[in-house]
């Protein structure tokens, strides 16, 4: 399975919270509750299933239990956005998403563009009510995310319509680029597209394109960048005033390497330098505000 080598190297399952697996957090928020005490065989068994899954990156293809109500109601009111385990995993979101560098800055690893203000359930609570509270099944991201994606689980090649955060590796080759063209006011204008190197893994080329395409990645990432080239020319106008070309390259140079590290590969920020660094058609266009 080509998907492993991609995968994040964490075994969730060994970082428990205070020490409690994701099982003993539910049983924690379940306790005293006669119709879930009832199904407790059970809920063990999905979790199980849960935790095979997460290992084998395949949480997307996970059928549901079938649960009916009563027991169907009662998991779901488990989950509420202040409940106990939606703290917990706001808390426990850094730890391990930093790996993947896309929380940098408090942000939602599905866009990287703005604040984790929701808990997405990855697989819906509707249709998978046993997982409603699954530490691994919730993740802090924006409410635009959150919308976007919706109830989509898998696509019909059974491959998953965003990325898993939790064990994809979205650092795993450079595949987003931003190309530049000067527009009719003679002002630089900035294109993101998805660029993937031809030695890339299908599968995780495949579950990427998912990603970006559900969440309409290009499309708000080439309404942010208007934001964020004008400020960097400001800076750009302020301290590299009266330098040569080759001098307010290195200044871009500088700026990314700074970054790099902190924003990943495929952040929409480091997308757009690494074009302003090497587009000759911006190099002209830098040259003129020197
Ligand atoms: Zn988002």
């Amino acid at each position: 399975m080509k998907i492993k080598e991609t995968m994040i190297k964490y075994p969730l399952y060994q970082f428990s919270i205070n020490g409690e697996t994701p099982f003993d957090v539910y049983k924690t928020a379940a306790h005293g509750d006669a119709i879930l005490d009832a199904i407790e065989i059970q809920m063990e068994s999905c979790y199980n299933d849960y935790e095979n899954a997460v290992n084998s990156a395949s949480v997307h293809n996970l059928s549901s239990h079938g649960f009916v109500d009563p027991e169907k109601e009662h998991l779901k009111k488990l989950y509420k956005s202040d409940c106990d385990i939606a703290k917990k995993i706001r808390l426990h979101h850094s730890t391990f998403t930093s790996t993947t560098k896309r929380v940098y800055n408090n942000k939602c690893p599905y866009c990287t563009l703005s604040e984790p203000n929701t808990i997405e359930h990855i697989l819906p609570k509707e249709k998978y009510p046993e997982f409603a509270v699954h530490l691994y099944n919730l993740i802090p991201c924006c409410s635009k995310c959150n919308g976007h994606k919706s109830e989509a689980v898998r696509d019909h090649y059974r491959l998953p319509y965003t990325i898993n955060f939790y064990y994809h590796d979205p650092e795993y080759c450079q595949f987003l680029e931003a190309n530049c063209s000067i527009d009719p006011n003679g002002y630089p204008s900035f294109k993101y597209r998805l660029a993937f190197p031809k030695n890339a893994d299908p599968t995780l080329t495949a579950i990427v394109t998912n990603h970006f395409n559900r969440l309409h990645l290009i499309k708000r990432y080439d309404e942010e960048v208007i934001k964020n080239y004008s400020e960097i020319e400001l800076t750009i106008k302020t301290v590299c005033k009266g330098k040569s070309l080759n001098d307010a390259l290195q200044y871009l140079k500088d700026y990314l390497s700074n970054i790099n590290n902190d924003y990943g590969l495929n952040h929409h920020y480091v997308a757009m330098l690494r074009c302003m660094i090497g587009s000759p058609i911006y190099h002209a266009y830098l040259q003129s505000i020197l």
